[in-house]
């Protein structure tokens, strides 16, 4: 386990001296310590990125840097267990599900490795202007230095949405990870060490968003920031942004909805929702927190999701056949609590859960909770819980169940259950949401697009859309007639 902070390729203490405890959520206690970095450290690892983008590092090939970024792939996968331990550690998830969120995190240095290779094939296009005596070519050009900002839900992973699509690019990156979850981002610097890759291509700080986030934030030679987490902190540094038009991609989180219709098979629409808010404790941008039923089975849907989050295995994310770990922090815990608690103020009925196990009293826990009666104007119908809560509610009609889907300031995802292919397509068009989900909810792919309409967040992460992120595109054009151009000779 790694404690410095990783700047030009080397592992150095933060100016200050300042260090934060590194607590595991299942049990509340402290097993090591990472640097607080500072202002004065931010600069050092941005004017590192800066020295990193002026070198060989955007000028190779996309075959090159493709190298690195498989062998960092390959050096995830050698130590995928123990990564991934040390993970549930951190965050707190069920092992198995570290498991998952390490290999995807390989999976995309892999993806990127593979469009930086065909980058160098598409990285300059002829285009056809209407006059002849120019020629023009479009060329695709890394962006700078980007300042990556990620949360603490899939720590490695968000972190390789992020590092892999901006390396691949030639693009060079300061990343901060949450304050509570950064030890994998750590193991991935030191992994970059071990590749070799240039220094200050990499450049990881650990610390507080106040103390270690914002200078990044507001740096004038950082290009572009690219940032997962709440939309407070999100609409902060989009307008810090502004004063230096620097490049944003923002993905927020949501309110996403399950329209559960009545020509589907029950049994299948439980073990979806079941996923889509208890997987990773609820504490997912995309998470099922509204579900939406027909009214003709959302009382049999209700007492089998009942039934099944009942038989939930609580408990450390080590231990075997564990479904639900702790949140993350205690300020999550709390927050959640808080949450709940106003629900029921606001007169939602809690079906089932609400409460800290009583025989967990260490970690930071919650029941697998399921709210009914939720007023449509209260927080917990409007606002992210970010835990293992989800509110359920009955629909008359599709045109309803649409209306309800849609009415929310997010659109990160939504997610729909029905036999039927001609509703399922109708009314995936009618929502308004980055990423529609029929007959299942939740599963990501590297290849596909990831992001938000509305307030859910700006641009899109993964596949080729995620690459074009990190990227700037410079027309040449050239006079090749050999007429004078004659604006004011006649
Ligand atoms: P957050 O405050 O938005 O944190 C996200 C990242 O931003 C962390 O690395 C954080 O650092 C950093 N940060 C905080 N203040 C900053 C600042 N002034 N300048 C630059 N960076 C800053 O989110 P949170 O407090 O951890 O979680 C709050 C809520 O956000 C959750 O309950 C959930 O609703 C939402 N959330 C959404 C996602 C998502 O995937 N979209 C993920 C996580 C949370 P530190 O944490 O180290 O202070
Ligand atoms: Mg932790």
């Amino acid at each position: 386990m790694r404690t410095g902070l990783f700047i030009d390729g080397k592992w150095v203490s933060p100016k200050l001296g300042g260090k934060l405890d590194v607590v595991n959520p299942a049990t509340g206690k402290v097993f090591h310590e990472i640097s607080a970095a500072t202002e004065e450290d931010v600069d050092h690892a941005v004017t590192a990125a800066r020295r990193a983008f002026n070198g060989e590092w955007p000028k190779m090939s996309g075959a090159q840097r493709g190298q690195y970024l498989r062998k960092i792939a390959s050096r995830i996968r050698n130590r995928l267990d123990e990564i991934s331990e040390l993970e549930v550690l951190d965050n707190g998830k069920p092992l198995p599900e570290a498991k998952w969120d390490i290999g995807d995190a390989a999976g995309c240095f892999d993806f990127y490795a593979g469009l930086a290779e065909e980058y160098d094939e598409n990285r300059v296009e002829t285009i056809c202007l209407p006059d002849a005596r120019f020629t023009s070519k479009v060329a695709r050009e890394p962006l700078g230095v980007v300042g990556a900002i990620i949360p603490w839900n899939y720590p490695l992973l968000m972190a390789a949405w992020k590092v892999a699509p901006a390396l691949a690019a030639g693009c060079t990156i300061v990343l901060k990870p949450a304050e509570a979850t950064s030890l994998t981002a750590l193991e991935l610097a030191a992994i970059a060490e071990e590749v070799e890759l240039p220094p200050g291509v990499l450049n990881v700080i650990t610390g507080i968003g106040s103390e270690a986030g914002q200078p990044l934030v507001d740096h004038p030679e950082v290009d572009k920031l690219a940032f997962t987490g709440s939309g407070a902190i999100g609409a902060k540094l989009m307008a810090a942004a502004a004063k230096s038009i620097k490049r944003v991609s923002l993905e927020l989180g949501g309110k996403s909805p399950f329209l559960v219709f009545d020509d589907c098979d029950i049994e299948k629409a439980v073990e979806w929702v079941m996923f889509g808010i208890f997987w990773n404790q609820g504490q997912v941008c995309s998470a099922t927190s509204r579900v939406l039923v027909h009214e003709s089975i959302h009382a049999r849907f209700l007492e089998r999701l009942v039934e099944e989050a009942q038989k939930i295995t609580i408990g450390d994310g080590l231990a075997d056949g564990v479904l639900l770990g702790p949140l993350v922090s205690k300020i999550q815990l709390e927050r959640v609590v808080g949450a709940i608690e106003k629900a029921r103020e606001q007169g939602a009925t809690v079906v089932t859960g609400g409460r800290r196990p009583a025989h967990l009293a260490e970690g930071y826990f919650v029941e697998p909770t399921v709210l009914t009666d939720v007023p449509l104007d209260s927080q917990a119908w409007k606002e992210e819980i970010f835990g293992p809560v989800v509110c359920v509610r009955a629909f008359a009609s599709e045109e309803e169940a649409i209306a309800l889907a849609n009415d929310t300031r997010f659109g990160l995802a939504a997610a729909l259950m029905t036999s039927d292919d001609a509703r399922a397509e109708r009314v995936a068009a009618a929502l308004r949401a980055g990423i529609v989900w029929i007959n299942c909810s939740q599963p990501g792919f590297t290849e596909a697009p990831w992001g938000g309409y509305k307030q859910s967040g700006i641009g899109r992460e993964l596949g080729r859309w995620g690459f074009e992120n990190y990227l700037e595109t410079k027309q040449i054009t050239a006079y090749v007639s050999d007429e004078p151009w004659a604006w004011y000779i006649k």
